[in-house]
């Protein structure tokens, strides 16, 4: 008996010293019964001291202990109460307890365990602290969200004003401009003394550079975009050069400087290329030398850096002995209105966007620009660009012929509000021998129409009381008439394009009017009239095929190439055929079966991406069994470029066979 007693003593004990928190037995009158010696570590009084005493003496609340206390005698239990323990460290405890009886079910006293939640407090207060933090940074970084987005919504604002600005000042600039440039080209057709002719050649160039300008501050948007588009007309390098450094001559001598031009021989020529660009880029470079040199000179180099069968670059450098640039600045000069100093613009003038625009030039055509730079001095700006070789010959590509010039008498009616441009448009067409006729707006014109028979109308687009666009329809649907209309118009996009062609208008035409053009125009329509083709919007190539790829696959074997432009030549009418008719009976298996075989050959004749982009949508309707309101016009945007494309590859046939056929003949006189 006693030895169980023992036992379960000690096995009493040792449930007591398991629990690491401290545990107490009370009695009823709350004195400490018993303790472990977690108890003794965390009060750091002795078992004999702690003993005996209050229990509630221990708690920074006694009162607080005491009630809780009663609790647990009231309800047998207590679970998870907060106390302080009364030590050094005033610990943080969860008090748990519960009564312990006696044989006979009669409460003796409570069992109490005191869990120490220092750590979880202070784990607790942490995580509190972190969630502020959090809190604090979340709004912070939502400050700052607001904060960027005003910032955007500003500067996307003042991208719009800019370019709004831009939008309306440049064409204020350009319909004055337009009259300088074409009573310019009027006067150079008169009789004029060598130096007349001169000046007004510098006039004229001066006008189209500043035109070319102006568009370009205009689509500043653009040039930064990328998204400019380049011509591509063959002309003769060397004059242009020459033209362009004419311009600066009587600055040169009010500078007492000396420009010198250095012109390779070697370049071809006469070069396929942008002539306007290239004078743009040059005139900024060349201007910049002279603006920046005090004394000495500025030597304008051409020199030919590499040759193939059919591409040339050249090198064109800027050579100057001015003031310099320093080494830190160079980076930031072609950045758009960036100057070298801060007090350039009031030394020197300029806005620091004529750098920007050359490189953005230069680089879209494939060309680079770079700069070698010496405080004191000098500078030199190089530009590498590529042309293209032609077997043509420049004047067959700008000059009237002289054939074409015994159409006389032709009956044209020019539909146009502003009176300078009126007057400049009747003395183009008195000097090509053409009668005119004037209307200043789309209404007067109808009348005119209805009242006496014309060849041919000249169509202004944005006019008061009636536009072009709604004019040309009148003219379409309800006086039913077919005449010609040439669309004139300020400013080329595509959007104004497919309303012209919408509307019924026959051929566009830019301003500043070159004549020539005008002249090509009026005669192949009234040679063979047609509808506005699509392929007629602004294309970078003037040619819609291009054989690189073919070359380079057959590696210029000729007789490959002949196969291959045969085989096209062969199948592709059938599938345009094919095409159209499928259309027509809504065969869309036909249609899409047509069109996937068109589709590889647009890659492989170098035709443009746009093309089979519009393929690829002919297709995806066709394969949906769907009609759609452009299927029509897409599918002759297709006819057009394969039939264009048709007649260059015969004749890109022609020259290959000739050229092979002659080399044969060669080969079979020297054997
Ligand atoms: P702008 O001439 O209108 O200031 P640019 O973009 O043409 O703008 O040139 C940017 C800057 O580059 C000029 O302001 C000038 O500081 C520096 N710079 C350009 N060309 C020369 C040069 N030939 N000699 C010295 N500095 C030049």
């Amino acid at each position: 008996m006693e030895t169980k007693r023992i036992q379960g003593s000690q096995y009493a004990r040792s449930l007591i010293e398991a629990s690491l928190d401290p545990l107490f037995t009370i009695s009823p009158e709350g004195k400490i019964t018993d303790i472990n010696n977690a108890s003794i570590s965390i009060t750091e009084v002795t078992r004999e001291k702690l003993i005996g005493t209050n229990f509630f003496d221990y708690f920074t609340e006694p009162d607080k202990a005491r009630e809780i206390y009663k609790q647990v005698f009231a309800e047998g239990f207590v679970a998870d109460f907060p106390l302080t323990i009364r030590d050094g460290k005033l610990t943080d405890v969860l008090f748990n307890g519960s009564v312990y009886k006696d044989e006979y079910g009669k409460v003796i006293g409570v069992v109490v365990v005191a869990r120490d939640i220092t750590d979880h407090k202070r784990i607790e207060a942490e995580l509190v602290e972190a969630k502020e933090h959090a809190e604090r940074a979340t709004k912070i970084a939502q400050v700052a969200k607001i904060k960027a987005e005003k910032a955007t919504q500003i500067a996307e604002n003042a991208v719009i004003s800019k370019q709004q600005f831009l939008s309306n000042m440049s064409h204020e600039i350009r319909t004055p401009m337009n009259s300088i440039i074409g009573f310019t080209k009027v006067m150079l057709k008169t009789s004029l003394t060598a130096k007349q002719k001169e000046y007004l050649t510098a006039i004229k160039m001066s006008g189209e550079v500043l035109t070319v300008l102006v568009n370009d501050i205009l689509d500043l948007a653009k040039v930064d975009a990328g998204k400019m588009i380049f011509e591509q007309k063959a002309f003769k390098m060397d004059a242009s050069i020459s033209a362009m450094i004419h311009l600066f001559e009587p600055k040169i001598q009010e500078k007492n400087l000396q420009l010198i031009k250095k012109y390779d021989p070697k370049i071809p020529k006469v070069l396929v290329g942008d002539p306007v660009r290239l004078h743009q880029i040059l005139i900024n470079l060349v201007s910049n030398a002279v603006k920046f040199t005090i004394q000495g000179k500025i030597t304008v180099g051409v020199r030919l850096l590499n040759s193939d069968e059919d591409k040339v670059s050249v090198e064109f450098t800027i050579t100057d002995t001015g003031i310099g640039i320093a080494e830190d600045k160079i980076e930031y000069i072609f950045q758009n209105f960036q100057q070298a100093t801060s007090n350039t613009s009031r030394l020197y003038g300029g806005t620091g966007l004529g750098l920007a625009i050359a490189k953005q030039l230069a680089e879209q055509q494939g060309g680079t620009i770079s700069v070698k730079s010496k405080i004191a001095k000098g500078t030199t700006f190089s530009v590498v660009l590529p042309f293209k070789k032609t077997r043509g010959n420049v004047e067959s590509v700008t000059e009237i012929k002289e054939a074409d010039l015994k159409i006389k008498g032709l009956k044209v009616l020019v539909v146009e509000d502003i009176a300078l441009n009126q007057l400049l448009m009747k003395t183009l067409l008195d000097d090509f021998g053409f009668d005119c006729e004037l209307a200043g707006n789309g209404k007067i014109a109808i009348e005119k129409l209805k009242s006496k028979p014309f060849d041919i109308v000249l169509m202004d687009l944005h006019m008061p009381e009636m536009n072009g666009f709604d004019a040309s329809r009148y003219i379409r649907e309800n006086i039913d008439s077919q005449i010609p209309i040439i669309a004139l118009t300020a400013d080329v996009t595509t959007t104004d394009l497919k309303k012209c062609k919408a509307v019924g208008m026959n051929d566009y035409i830019s301003k500043p009017i070159d004549e020539n053009l005008l002249y090509s125009k009026i005669i192949d329509l009234l040679k063979k009239p047609g509808l506005i083709n699509d392929d007629d919007l602004p294309v970078i190539s003037a040619k819609c095929t291009d054989l690189t790829y073919l070359i380079n696959r057959t590696k210029s074997n000729p007789q490959l190439m002949m196969d291959m432009i045969a085989l096209y030549l062969e199948q592709t009418p059938p599938l345009i055929g094919s095409m159209k008719q499928s259309l027509l009976d809504k065969d869309w298996d036909s249609l899409y079966a047509a069109v996937h075989k068109i589709i590889p050959s647009f890659h492989i004749m170098g035709i443009h991406n746009d093309f089979e982009g519009i393929a690829k949508k002919v297709q995806e309707y066709a394969s949906k069994q769907q009609q759609h309101d452009e299927l029509q016009q897409w599918v002759l945007q297709l006819e057009n470029v394969c039939s264009r494309a048709c007649i260059e590859l015969e004749e890109e046939y022609n020259l290959i066979k000739k050229q092979t056929d002659e080399r044969k003949e060669n080969i079979t006189f020297s054997c």
